[in-house]
């Protein structure tokens, strides 16, 4: 069997370490890593099973982690919250320490880390994963009371179910927009995964209305793959706006259940404004995020650029052209794993080769994908060129039911290399 990229390269980095010998006797290393989703509860993983006599300490302040990929479906009434739910027992088996509170501020001098229960935890390196935070106030109108009317379920949970019972309440003829900030934000194709899934179960169950989504990019992921197959499947019921064409949302009321364009003011009955986002708020507390609001990073370990011994993995870095998702998340907490325990054995870094694969659902049970190869060209990640790609235009019959199944497989086994 061919292995994907990712996990020849994956494989060359642990066989690389084993070869090597382990940390020097005595005071065992300490590694804190800050965010238990995709980014971070990987990351503890792999460094403890790299080299178990390093003492890794998980920081989350929840006990459930809530999964964001598929939870598109949960929000079309085709699949339950549970599905999207994971614990950490096996972490906690597997003897990773984990403290269920908040990191609240970094001292990158001193090397130590304060949650918000009082506790201060020291470090010889950080790993911080806090995923995306919105940012609140630059869109004019949406501040935290806005998103229970507007909800913006880009975090997975209550605003997931919130935006489910809206749409279920909403009467037949109804109007639902989606608003799109400019991009960078996480998960560049789940807007469009989202309009899909909501327009599939409009069109079983109230067949009269419609999606509108507002947009403020004039391009997105897989566009032709997607806008071929509204046009197929929903035909009437969706319509996309891009900025030139006014879809750039300039300002909202919830009170009145209104978006103001550039050029008009929209009525919603329901509205999901997917908000402008900015690296999770311990980020900037580091000192590693820039006025972007982004993390810059030496993308061969995963470093901050503005501050030692922490590395940043996950949505909250800049990493383009590799976007802001789970699978990016996973497999450069494994690189940053392998970095981070060569360069505390005091091995030079090895540059990678990433990946990225990203399943979208067109409806409940149909998929497009895309997927991308970063080469390492001085720490900064370019597409490898002729590498990657998206679904055919034209597959054989069953293509994107084929692609659906695989979107699911991908589920499962992203989650049970991330939570076991
Ligand atoms: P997260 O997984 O969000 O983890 C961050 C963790 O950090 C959270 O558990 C949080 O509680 C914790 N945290 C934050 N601040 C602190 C702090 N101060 N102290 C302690 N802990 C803290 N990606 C895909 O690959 N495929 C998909 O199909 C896909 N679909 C998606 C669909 C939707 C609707 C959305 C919104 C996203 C989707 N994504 C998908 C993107 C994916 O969810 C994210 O890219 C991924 O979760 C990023 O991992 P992360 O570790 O950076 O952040």
């Amino acid at each position: 069997m061919a292995l994907r990229p990712d996990r020849r390269a994956v494989l060359a980095g642990l066989a690389s370490l084993a070869a090597m010998p382990s940390l020097a006797a005595g005071k065992p290393a300490r590694v804190v890593v800050v965010g238990g989703g995709y980014g971070g509860a990987t990351a503890a993983r792999f460094i403890h099973r790299l080299a178990p006599e390093i003492k890794v300490t998980l920081v989350e302040p929840a006990t459930t982690f809530t999964a964001c990929p598929l939870s598109n479906l949960v929000i079309a009434g085709a699949r339950d919250l549970a599905a999207q739910q994971f614990g950490y027992q096996t972490l906690i088996r597997e003897g990773i320490e984990i403290v269920h509170d908040r990191a609240v501020d970094v001292d990158a001098s001193a090397r130590t880390v304060a949650l918000a229960g009082g506790a201060t935890l020291p470090y010889d390196r950080l790993v911080l994963s806090p995923g995306i935070d919105v940012d609140w106030g630059v869109l004019e109108g949406y501040d935290r009371g806005a998103a229970e009317i507007m909800p913006h379920a880009w975090k997975a949970g209550e605003q997931t179910l919130l935006l489910r019972r809206q749409l279920a309440a909403m009467k037949d003829g109804g109007l639902v927009v989606i608003s799109v900030p400019r991009a960078p934000f996480r998960c560049p194709p789940g807007p469009y995964e989202r309009a899909s899934l909501i327009a599939h179960y409009l069109s079983l169950r109230k067949p009269r209305s419609k999606v509108l989504i507002l947009d403020a990019n004039e391009r997105f992921s897989k566009q032709a793959l997607f806008q071929a197959e509204w046009a197929a499947r929903y035909g009437d019921l969706m319509e996309w706006r891009g900025p030139s064409d006014g879809g750039r949302v300039v300002r909202v009321d919830p009170g009145a259940m209104t978006l103001e364009t550039d050029f008009e003011e929209i009525r919603a009955d329901v509205a999901n404004v997917i908000p402008p986002q900015k690296a999770g708020e311990i980020a900037a507390r580091a000192g590693v995020a820039d006025a972007t609001g982004w993390c810059p990073i030496d993308a061969v370990t995963f470093q901050s650029v503005l501050q030692p011994h922490i590395h940043v993995i996950g949505d909250a870095t800049i990493a383009a052209p590799m976007p802001k998702s789970a699978f990016a998340a996973n497999l450069q907490a494994k690189v940053c794993a392998i970095q981070l325990v060569r360069l505390l054995r005091g091995m030079d870094p090895e540059p990678s080769v990433l990946v990225n694969t990203c399943y979208s659902y067109v409806s409940p049970d149909a998929a497009i994908s895309i997927s991308g190869v970063y080469g390492n060209e001085g720490g900064v990640l370019k597409d490898v060129p002729g590498a990657g790609g998206v679904s055919p235009a034209a597959p054989d019959p069953l293509g994107r039911e084929r692609e659906a199944a695989q979107a699911s497989d991908w589920f499962r086994a992203i989650n049970r290399e991330t939570f076991g």
